[in-house]
């Protein structure tokens, strides 16, 4: 891997704790490339004592970073953007190397991320208080906003840069100081990102990387440690529930981003050609491996078997390989496991009597995680995928009659994060995006994620926006101040 790099630097194993490159006192654990199941690094693995150490540095840079001007952390926040995107090819391949991704895919995420730092950077120069009138003669009201204080993260593989990008920028615009726990299966993207925020001149202790390979630990000290005043989370709904239940001994402020379970819906009025590029754009981005994918696709009776055989076509052309290679579409899953969950989905939709109309769940030969995309027609609430997201390249298509029956099968989840459908009708179009009960709807688009809008979820896919002006109020804490004249 340093081969493949223009700057070999990148690529570093230590934590970066309080302007310092230290080693972990519980020492390393292995990073494994899914495409081909070689190891290829020993991170540092932080103890406990060493994750609480980080936070009194976090304690203690915050006061001061959060005295700056917000022009001066916009500055350093415009610079660590630029750094990224100078290094952003680098970058994209150390991300595929860990995480699997095609190295295009790799490279949008790095932009991606960036674009939260950027965006959020600008922020800082706006996060604007309000007057009130008074409530008597002599009384002035006024609202300021200050950073919460120190905010933890704890992120998944999946998005190995942005989803830690998205929760630091606004952190760090805010003025909070920031210690994230990455996942241990992708802490090599992530320690990048602390290199390149040293070199951008975020000052000692602002931001912080802990890799360890207990997240557990790491949560608990996150929660229970009253230095720290927030914690963000994006992964499973699962962990998310453990998490919201540790924060609650110190009523921490939390931001919650986790699973889904996204309905695409297909409208007997919608341009199919474009609906099969966005359920291919939704459905099989990353492999299948984000919380906005598409896990249930919904098609209306009369355009039912044209979408499923114009969508075959598209997704057998597809190429399964390792990301680093040209001409590759679909990478590695991330883990044997993964691939274990959606064999077992394809398993019970077949017992059930789904159809196979492409792909069969089969591993492809060779040491990475590699498995063939597959569709299954004659999908039904019975299967396990009506209520689990798969996590995997699996598409199965259900058929439905009318709008009432569709809206009422789509929001029968306890999940809320993306939705989205095809449809030109306007007034169907209006009625649908409203009656959906998620965070995101996407019409006639597969595709939604940008650092412009709020994203998140309802119901239990989450709590709190990241992306838009919205979003730095996650790590901002609203006083108001009575003054009597
Ligand atoms: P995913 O399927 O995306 O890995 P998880 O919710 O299992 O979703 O994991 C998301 C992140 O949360 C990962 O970094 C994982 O290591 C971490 N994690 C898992 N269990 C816990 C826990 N009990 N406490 C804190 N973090 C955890």
């Amino acid at each position: 891997l340093p081969s493949l790099l223009d700057d070999p630097s990148l690529l570093q194993t230590q934590a970066y704790v309080n302007g310092e490159w230290i080693d972990g006192a519980d020492g390393t654990f292995e990073v494994t490339n899914p495409a081909r199941g070689d190891v290829i690094a020993e991170v540092a693995n932080l103890s406990r004592e060493q994750i609480a150490g980080a936070i009194d540095g976090a304690y203690i840079a915050q006061k001061e970073w959060a005295s700056w001007t917000g022009k001066e952390r916009a500055q350093v926040l415009r610079k660590w953007f630029d750094l990224i995107m100078a290094n952003q090819q680098d970058l994209a391949k150390i991300l595929t190397a860990e995480m699997g991704k095609p190295l295009a895919e790799a490279a949008g995420e790095i932009a991606y991320g960036a674009s939260f730092i950027e965006f959020f950077g600008e922020e800082a120069k706006r996060v604007y208080g309000e007057t009130i009138p008074g409530h008597q003669r002599d009384k002035r009201i006024m609202v300021i906003k200050q950073p919460i204080g120190v905010a933890a993260s704890i992120t998944p593989w999946n998005f190995p840069n942005a989803m830690i990008t998205r929760k630091a920028a606004p952190a760090l615009a805010a003025g909070c100081s920031f210690v994230a726990r990455p996942a241990s299966e992708t802490p090599l993207s992530a320690i990048a990102l602390a290199v390149l925020a040293e070199r951008a001149g975020i000052p000692a202790g602002v931001f912080n990387m802990l890799p360890s390979d207990s997240a557990s630990e790491a949560g608990k000290e996150f929660c229970e440690n009253p230095k720290v005043r927030k914690l963000t989370f994006t992964g499973s709904t699962q962990v998310g529930r453990i998490l919201l239940g540790q924060a609650a001994d110190q009523v921490m402020k939390c931001s919650m981003e986790l699973g889904g379970n996204a309905p695409f819906i297909v409208f007997d009025d919608a341009d199919l050609d474009a609906a099969v590029q966005g359920a291919i754009m939704c459905k099989f981005r990353n492999n299948g491996q984000t919380c906005v994918c598409a896990n249930r696709i919904y098609v209306q009776a009369g355009v039912y078997d044209e979408f499923a055989a114009k969508l075959k076509e598209a997704v057998s052309n597809m190429k399964v390989g390792d990301g680093l290679e040209d001409g590759t579409d679909l990478g590695p899953l991330i883990t044997t496991k993964a691939i274990e969950k959606v064999q077992d989905h394809i398993a019970d939709a077949k017992s059930k009597g789904a159809q196979l109309i492409l792909g069969d769940g089969e591993t492809l030969q060779g040491p990475g995680n590699f498995m063939a995309p597959t569709i299954v027609t004659g999908a039904t609430k019975e299967m396990k995928f009506s209520t689990d997201e798969t996590f995997g390249p699996l598409a199965p298509l259900f058929k439905f009659e009318t709008e009432e029956d569709v809206i009422e099968l789509a929001n029968d989840t306890i999940f809320g994060l993306a939705s989205y459908f095809y449809a030109k009708d306007l007034s169907r179009v209006y009625k649908v995006a409203e009656a959906l009960e998620y965070g995101i709807v996407g019409v006639n688009t597969g595709i939604i994620s940008t650092e412009m809008a709020p994203f998140g979820g309802v119901k239990q896919s989450g709590l709190g926006r990241e992306g838009s002006h919205h979003g730095i109020e996650d790590y901002l804490e609203m006083k108001y101040v009575c003054l009597s004249v």
